[in-house]
């Protein structure tokens, strides 16, 4: 392999690499401050530039749509009209906020597109720092939130009540993941990396014809440090965890997956969720949820569906993981254990 050349400047990097033996080049971007994270997609392809090029441009298009805030959000428009008629949205937006639904009725609430309110209460993550909420904003902003007053008709979204607001945050990167996919089969690239902030999925195999090797984060370290390897191809894997935004007041950590029905952020010894699933829409709404619900009931549901596989770290640094991870995955640190 050939270093080609390599770009950096404030917005992304690039860098391509030649591979000689099959006439595909590797070429890697990176943005930072897309979908509020930083994203990177690496593709083998013969002419990578204008493919990356596509699908960056797609994903950019899925963040002016569907962030929380921003003047072309269709998100923000569905919740300026709370109490009011529905807007009009794209079939991008439906789609994703239809999936949400679909993924909020499966949690029974424990995962809900509509927690806007509380996300917004606790502003964790934002550039201004969150604040702990007193007790009756939180009760004013857990009485706002209900899926089931989101209502989807033709193409439009209406939010039944005055102040209630949905939140894609936990979904729509899983979104943005599979349109770049979508978009990779298109131009034929039969080998990629993408990886939008936590949300990896791993296309074919790679140029090698070796399985990619995904590392899991060890919730409780420094980034980029693995407690495991799952080893995939074609497969969404979907970390969710409470170590990339949070707060800390007098000494306690709080974090950015909230409790619908408490209002907090989640407290149940879990540290993280990495779910393995065909698709990274699925595997990043159920990787909030299985946060939500924990060891127990999170499993459970996992086990009850097919081609999903899931991982917890609890805090005691155990592991729990759904009956087909064995197969894909190795631990390699052995603070951690099954
Ligand atoms: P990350 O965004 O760090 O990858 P997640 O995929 O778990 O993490 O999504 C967390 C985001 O989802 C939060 O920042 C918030 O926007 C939203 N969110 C938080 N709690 C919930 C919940 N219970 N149900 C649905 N969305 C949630
Ligand atoms: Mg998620």
């Amino acid at each position: 392999m050939l270093q080609f050349s390599f770009v950096r400047n404030f917005l992304f990097g690039l860098s391509v690499l030649l591979i000689s033996s099959c006439g595909l080049e590797q070429s890697t971007r990176t943005e930072i401050d897309l979908l509020g994270t930083t994203c990177t997609v690496t593709v083998y392809a013969r002419n990578p530039g204008p493919i990356l090029e596509k699908g960056f441009t797609r994903v950019r298009e899925i963040d002016r749509r569907m962030s929380y805030a921003g003047s072309e959000s269709e998100v923000a428009a569905v919740n300026r009209n709370a109490g009011a008629e529905g807007v009009k949205v794209s079939s991008s937006t439906l789609d994703v906020v239809q999936r949400g639904l679909y993924f909020s009725e499966l949690g029974k609430g424990s995962f809900d597109i509509s927690i806007g309110p509380l996300v917004e209460l606790w502003g964790i993550g934002k550039e201004s720092t969150g604040r702990i909420p007193t007790g009756e904003e939180i009760e004013k902003a857990v009485l706002r939130i209900g899926y089931k007053r989101v209502q989807v008709k033709d193409n439009s979204v209406r939010l039944e009540d005055p102040g209630m607001a949905i939140d894609l945050g936990g979904i729509a990167k899983g979104y943005a993941a599979d349109e770049i996919v979508r978009i990779l089969e298109e131009e034929g690239v039969q080998h990629a990396l993408i990886n939008l902030g936590g949300n990896v999925y791993a296309h074919g195999k790679k140029p090698d014809g070796t399985l990619w090797r995904i590392g899991v984060q060890n919730p409780e370290s420094n980034r980029g440090s693995y407690l495991g390897v799952l080893t995939v191809a074609d497969r969404a894997v979907v970390t969710s965890g409470p170590y990339e935004r949070y707060f800390i007041e007098n000494g306690k950590r709080y974090h950015h997956i909230l409790d619908p029905e408490t209002g907090f952020p989640v407290e149940n010894g879990v540290s993280s969720v990495t779910i393995v699933a065909e698709n990274s829409m699925d595997a990043d709404a159920l990787s909030t949820l299985v946060f939500v619900r924990g060891v127990e009931k999170g499993l459970a549901l996992v086990e009850s569906l097919d081609g999903v596989e899931a991982l917890l770290v609890t805090e005691e640094k155990e592991l729990f993981t759904s009956s087909g991870i064995e197969a894909i995955f190795s631990i390699t640190d052995d603070q951690f254990s099954l």
